[in-house]
């Protein structure tokens, strides 16, 4: 699994509150890249990544919600079904764009849950009508 991904910043100066006075909004826009609010949590169990931008359309959770502002007792990871303690901070998207995407998607095939099968077996499915739509509508 990817667990060796270098951590932009040591997690100590990380801490939220720890000896930093709350950051003002002016500095929280322009400071985003360490705002833990904007970090990416990767599901240990299935590679998942939770993005507080994209938030979880499955499972109501908008757009632009922290991971530590969902809810422990009822968020369960949307492919396993793991609880918030299986996920690992792997910081914010700073990255070059879905590298960490597509070494899951590379990899991750012969690991598949059966969620994970349903969601390319449905996302298969839905191409091919478009597909087969876009066909008919050229007609
Ligand atoms: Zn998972």
């Amino acid at each position: 699994m990817s667990s060796d991904i270098p951590q932009p910043d040591p997690p100590e100066h990380e801490l939220p509150g720890a000896d930093t006075p709350a950051q003002d909004p002016t500095q929280a826009e322009v400071d985003q890249a360490s705002d833990p609010a904007s970090h990416r949590f990767e599901c240990r169990s299935c590679g998942y990544v939770y993005d507080p931008t994209e938030g979880v359309k499955k499972l109501g959770i908008a757009p632009d919600t922290p991971f530590n502002d969902l809810d422990p007792l009822s968020f369960r990871c949307p492919v396993c079904r793991s609880k918030m303690g299986a996920f690992k901070d792997i910081g914010p998207r700073d990255k070059p764009s879905g590298f960490e995407e597509n070494l899951n998607f590379g990899l991750g095939v012969n690991r598949l849950t059966p969620g994970q099968k349903n969601v390319l077996i449905f996302g298969g499915f839905a191409l091919a009508i478009a597909f087969f739509l876009s066909l008919y509508s050229l007609r």
